[in-house]
């Protein structure tokens, strides 16, 4: 029989209330007894859900007190010395510890989970010699079964995806570290089988990366050791975001069925499904439905491609589920009660999409006969939005279709332009400067909601703004930075902020989703043409730069950024999306640099998260993404100063594109990826402005100016001493105010120090 089947939930809840409990018990209003009963309540209330909705196959252990790999690092005791863990269960304390650093201890590196937005912890492997310290899908499964009667599906990360996730190993260690991780695979695998579990999901997302032969090798001895030590657990290969790479390798490994991605994997699955046909003994795990979109499905294209799929697999052997774990949406549409209906209709989130997969599974078990009528609705509503006036611009689209097939290009060289930029801002040698956002205190969010729920009236906020400004100039010139900004106080978010004020957006009440930890963001929705319609920083922005003889630099989130922070239309490519933005962010340039602005910073710290997993992809997305944030920056004069800021690191093989960009000066974080970055700028030869981050943000502790001098004589081994800038890694606008202003001016000491030496 057809069965549906979900990879993952959102952790966060309809009201956000595991972000609540996470901070709350970080900040010491909640004990540790009454934080575990509130996640525990969270928990059960999503596995409700999905048993409501009728979802046959329902995951557990998917969720997580922060992220999914930390867990998993935890589960076999995977701990950092610097943490001084002792043995025994992980306590929070260590736990939270690994994840957000300690007084004494920094956090470990975090990065993207994939192509998402998703970021992880990432392990470090350094001297650790693993044990189980508690078998958590065990303890998950037990769950469910005892409150509430629920079969669980464990979700596990399965070995390869975790090893090649991790660090502080040498890849001719690879194999050892695998014999060493197995055994414990194999007792997890043991108990959950003696517990008379029936499937458990091993999700290998590494497979859709390019894998070479010697990791096709270990992925048999992996599966091979499984297939041997529990004969009879079924075991689902779970893969997702592409298509499997080596396709023909994996289906002929010993496990009961595999999970492919039929939407952001389509074409490669689908073809290799035809090519190699699918194995009659396997159950398909058939990912149609969209665990990273938000749009509603064409439940008629759906169908389409099931019952393609049925030509290759026996219905019996089909699993309808999400492409994705649907931790990559937000919660339910339900609350969305200010949506237009044209856009409202065209929307699922999470507990829309359990309605989605229940339904095709019916219609595949029962014919459609029985859901036409559900199959016009979503037809209908998704026509509506097709045909609205907001997709159908032409005054933006041919505009956009003329510059795309122009090169963006400054008038003058950077070497050119160099030389007259420090003509004109006359600044010293290594520049201090922030990168945009300080911290957004208590008051400043209370202001904000004040003058959102029209309590303040819009002078009011204004007025409150301008005040915040003034502090913070006072501060930067006390602190002696030689870039000052203006604090980014009027912004919530870096992308909500320009969204709000560009045509083609709309915004959702409720479209959280987690970021990391328990940070959660609530992207904006492209879903119409992108059009400027007015100025949207200038404001603020020349304010700031009437307080202060020192230059102000504007502020303004890039083309990519926007876009991959965005939940886009998928009726146009995202190419397309990107000129619209860069074309819109252009006149807002244009107008910051008319009102006096010298400085202009476009961030782009999520251009790597559109990278393309297929790596015969990436260079294609690199080139438009590099074009797109030269339409924006290149009508400027030479003597205006382009910034621009990235971070979440592993940028390391992209320094060509970055130098493509051809930015006057880029900021971009450093000190999590623990020297890494630097070293793949001394293969490098990078020609333009520099800052790379001397510290980290992320955390509340204020470095100290011995390590940050470190960090700069570190970088200056590497880089010209003449286009080198000291900024810390990121936006402030998570910190606290004191330890800011110490932390800044540990920064300008540790620049003094190095102006003496160099
Ligand atoms: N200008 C932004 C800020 O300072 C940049 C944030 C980011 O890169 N994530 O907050
Ligand atoms: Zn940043």
């Amino acid at each position: 029989m057809v069965r549906s089947s979900v990879l993952g939930y959102p952790r966060i809840g309809a009201d956000r209330e595991w972000k609540k409990a996470l901070e709350a018990f970080w900040a010491g209003k909640l004990e540790e007894s009454e934080f575990e009963l509130q996640l525990q309540e969270i928990r059960l209330n999503h596995l409700r859900k999905q048993k409501e909705k009728g979802i046959d196959l329902i995951p557990v252990n998917d969720f997580s007190y922060y992220d999914h790999i930390l867990d998993t690092a935890a589960m076999f005791g995977i701990i950092p010395e610097r943490f001084a863990f002792e043995g025994g269960a992980v306590p929070l304390s260590v736990y939270y510890g690994v994840a957000r650093g300690t007084k004494d201890a920094t956090a470990s590196e975090m990065t993207k989970w994939f192509n998402t937005n998703y970021h992880y912890i990432v392990p470090e492997l350094n001297g650790a010699s693993p044990v189980i310290t508690e078998n958590k899908p065990l303890t998950a499964y037990r769950e469910a079964k005892e409150k509430l009667g629920i079969e669980g599906k464990p979700v596990i990360v399965g070995p390869l995806t975790f090893l090649k996730l991790s660090k502080g190993y040498s890849q001719s260690e690879t194999d050892a570290w695998l014999s060493r991780l197995i055994p414990l695979y194999v007792q997890i695998l043991q108990e959950l089988a003696a517990e008379g579990v029936q499937w458990v999901q091993i999700d290998e997302p590494i497979l859709v990366t390019k894998l070479s032969d010697a990791d096709v090798e270990r992925l048999k001895n992996i599966y091979e050791t499984f297939a041997a030590a529990v004969p009879n657990l079924n075991i689902l290969l779970q893969t997702y975001f592409e298509s499997v790479d080596r396709y023909a390798d994996i289906i002929s490994l010993p496990v009961k069925g595999f999970g492919l991605d039929f939407v952001h994997g389509l074409n490669g699955n689908l073809q290799s499904i035809k090519t190699f046909g699918f194995p009659a003994d396997k159950v398909l795990g058939a990912g149609v439905i969209d665990g990273r979109g938000i749009w509603k499905a064409s439940i008629r294209e759906k169908l389409e491609l099931v019952e393609e799929l049925t030509k290759h697999v026996a219905t019996e052997n089909l699993v309808i589920q999400s492409s994705s774990s649907l931790l990559h949406v937000p919660v339910t549409t339900e609350r969305e009660t200010k949506l237009s209906s044209e856009l409202k209709n065209a929307l699922a989130y999470a507990e829309e999409k359990l309605d989605e997969v229940v339904l095709i599974t019916k219609a595949i078990a029962s014919g459609k006969a029985g859901v036409l009528e559900e199959i016009e609705q979503s037809d209908r509503a998704i026509q509506a939005l097709q045909q609205s006036d907001e997709r159908n611009r032409s005054d933006i689209q041919q505009s956009v279709a003329a510059l795309s097939v122009q090169q963006p290009e400054r008038s003058r060289p950077f070497a050119e332009r160099h030389v007259a930029q420090q003509a004109k801002w006359q600044l010293p040698i290594f520049p201090t400067t922030t990168i945009g956002s300080f911290p957004q205190s208590a008051e400043v969010r209370k202001a904000r909601q004040l003058w959102r729920k029209g309590e303040w009236n819009n002078e009011q906020y204004a007025a409150f703004i301008r005040q915040q400004i003034d502090i913070w100039i006072k501060l930067q010139e006390e602190i002696e930075l030689d870039v000052l900004v203006h604090g980014e106080f009027e912004r919530t978010d870096m992308v909500e902020f320009f969204g709000e004020k560009l045509a083609g957006f709309a915004f959702t009440q409720n479209g959280w989703v987690q970021s990391y930890g328990s940070r959660c963001v609530k992207p904006p929705v492209i879903f119409g043409d992108v059009a400027f319609t007015g100025e949207m920083t200038v404001e603020e922005t020349k304010y700031a730069q009437s307080r202060t003889s020192r230059p102000v630099k504007g502020m303004l989130t890039g083309p990519i950024t926007i876009m991959n922070w965005s939940f886009v239309r998928d009726d146009i490519p995202r190419e397309h999306i990107a000129y619209q933005l860069a074309y819109a962010l252009r006149q807002e340039v244009e107008a910051l640099e008319s009102a006096g602005i010298g400085m202009i910073q476009v961030d782009e710290p999520a251009v790597r998260e559109g990278l393309p997993l297929k790596e015969e992809e990436q260079a294609g997305y690199l080139a438009w993404a590099v074009k797109a944030f030269r339409i924006a920056t290149c009508t400027v004069q030479d003597t205006t100063q382009i910034h621009t800021h990235m971070c979440y690191c592993e940028f390391h093989d992209m320094i060509d594109s970055i130098e493509a960009m051809d930015a006057d000066v880029i900021s971009i974080e450093t000190s999590r990826s623990h020297g890494e970055l630097i070293h793949s700028f001394e293969l490098n030869t990078y020609k333009l402005g520099i800052g790379l981050g001397v510290y980290d943000i992320h955390s509340p502790r204020v470095p100290s100016v011995e390590e940050m001098t470190a960090m700069i004589e570190r970088a200056l081994r590497v880089l010209d001493p003449k286009l080198f800038w000291i900024n810390p890694d990121c936006g402030l606008k998570t910190r606290g105010l004191e330890e800011t202003v110490a932390s800044l001016r540990n920064m300008v000491d540790a620049t003094k120090i190095a102006r003496d030496k160099h």
